[in-house]
């Protein structure tokens, strides 16, 4: 029998009040676990339930008003991980929302002529020159749709489910 609670706190769903709840838990939560490992950008932590030696990783959550939350992790050695931490729910809820809404708002209707990149033979979007990947790609080397989430993933977050093809289908 461990000791402590790590098992009533559960893979987080891409939920906003998933993110706000653990947040809540967050500050008891990481009293009670050992520091491993800070990353070089100081925003992600490392830690480890010396009890039932459960991983979690402590990011900030930038919507929520950059409140730090914990959220499950596979064991990983400490020098990999601060090179790649994992991926962080937060910014993958708000990737789906923001670019998922997008693309199926925007983008559903196709216009008569083929994207403006050489060697992409996909039809354009509708006012715009590009398909839908170029035009999505093209709006956030601009800055105006948040990018395709950074990090070392992990389960149950699956990086197929978060490619621009398969958007249309979430
Ligand atoms: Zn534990
Ligand atoms: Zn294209």
């Amino acid at each position: 029998m461990s000791s402590c609670n790590c098992i009533e706190f559960a893979d987080l769903e891409l939920l906003r009040k998933e993110i706000s709840s653990r947040a809540k838990h967050t500050k008891q939560l990481i009293s009670l676990l050992k520091h491993r490992c800070t990353d070089s950008s100081e925003e992600h932590w490392l830690l480890e339930c010396e009890s039932c030696s459960q991983y979690w990783q402590r990011s900030l959550a930038w919507n929520w008003g950059n409140i730090p939350y914990l959220f499950r992790v596979p064991p990983i050695n400490d020098l990999e991980w601060a090179d790649r931490p994992f991926v962080q729910p937060d910014e993958l809820l708000i990737f789906l929302a923001v670019v998922g809404k997008f693309y199926r708002e925007k983008c559903s209707v196709l216009g008569v002529s083929n994207c403006k990149i050489d060697d992409c033979d996909s039809p354009n979007v509708k006012f715009s020159t590009f398909c839908k990947r170029h035009h999505i790609e093209h709006l956030q080397a601009n800055n105006l749709l948040p990018r395709f989430p950074i990090g070392r993933w992990f389960a149950p977050y699956e990086e197929a489910n978060f490619r621009i093809p398969g958007l249309g289908e979430i």
